[in-house]
């Protein structure tokens, strides 16, 4: 049976409706924060953690990075490894191994546009903390001896606070680290690419392959396996 209302009732209803679906639109307050605490052996821990008070959505974005993560670490358990010293996983850099939700929490979450000039500086302050799940997922693969190559979009005059910030945020070994060439255009998937070809052609094995973006794993030779971090700020094609 249909609901009848009174006509004079529709009027109220639909401000209602209207005001619901404004506050909605407007809701845009980001659902992580970067927390700071005091590390156990001194000195200051930064990470990522749900916003407080939020109940609807408790760190989905860590639930989902800890799904893609379980799920390598199982395929590389169930590998048969010829431990020749020959067998890699390639590492994106920027929100893969590391994560830059510092420099999008101090810009709004997106609210205030890119600003290139102040993303170099945060790079160059090597202060981005590693995307745990991720950190876990590396120190497994050193354990099971497979060389970890890091190929990443940031450019080689970068290379010092790279390395810098790698090492501080736990990644403390690897067989190569990529940048790209100043002289190489914005085109990322010729050049990762690229970059996994010249692997394979020294004898490489490319075992798995991670990152944030989906230029960062399609492009032959992809590796045996694909990994897609999950990355909610942008989209780099
Ligand atoms: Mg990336």
């Amino acid at each position: 049976m249909a609901l009848r209302l009174p006509r004079d009732a529709l009027a109220p209803l639909l401000v209602l409706l209207l005001v619901a679906v404004a506050v909605h639109a407007t809701d845009a307050t980001p659902r992580l924060e970067m927390v700071t605490s005091a590390a156990p052996g001194g000195g200051v821990v930064r990470e990522l953690a749900p916003r407080r008070g939020d109940q609807q959505h408790p760190g989905l974005f860590r639930q989902d990075c800890a799904v893609v993560a379980r799920e390598a670490t199982a395929y590389t358990e169930g590998l048969e490894l010829a431990g020749d010293g020959r067998e890699a996983w390639v590492f994106d850099v920027d929100d893969t191994t590391l994560t830059n939700l510092p420099y999008y929490a101090d810009t709004g979450f997106g609210a205030e546009p890119y600003n290139a000039t102040y993303f170099e500086e945060y790079v160059a302050n090597a202060t981005a903390p590693a995307l745990p799940e991720v950190l876990e997922l590396y120190e497994k693969l050193l354990a099971l001896g497979i060389k970890v190559v890091f190929i990443t979009g940031r450019h080689d005059y970068e290379r010092e606070p790279t390395v810098k910030n790698l090492r501080s945020a736990g990644y403390h070994t690897w067989e190569k680290l990529v940048l790209k060439p100043s002289s190489l255009g914005s085109s990322v998937v010729p050049y990762k690419s690229g970059e996994r070809q010249k692997l394979v052609d020294a004898g490489y094995r490319i075992v798995g392959n991670m990152g944030d973006q989906w230029s960062d794993l399609v492009g032959a030779p992809e590796g045996d396996r694909t990994f897609k971090v999950p990355d909610p700020m942008y989209y780099v094609a």
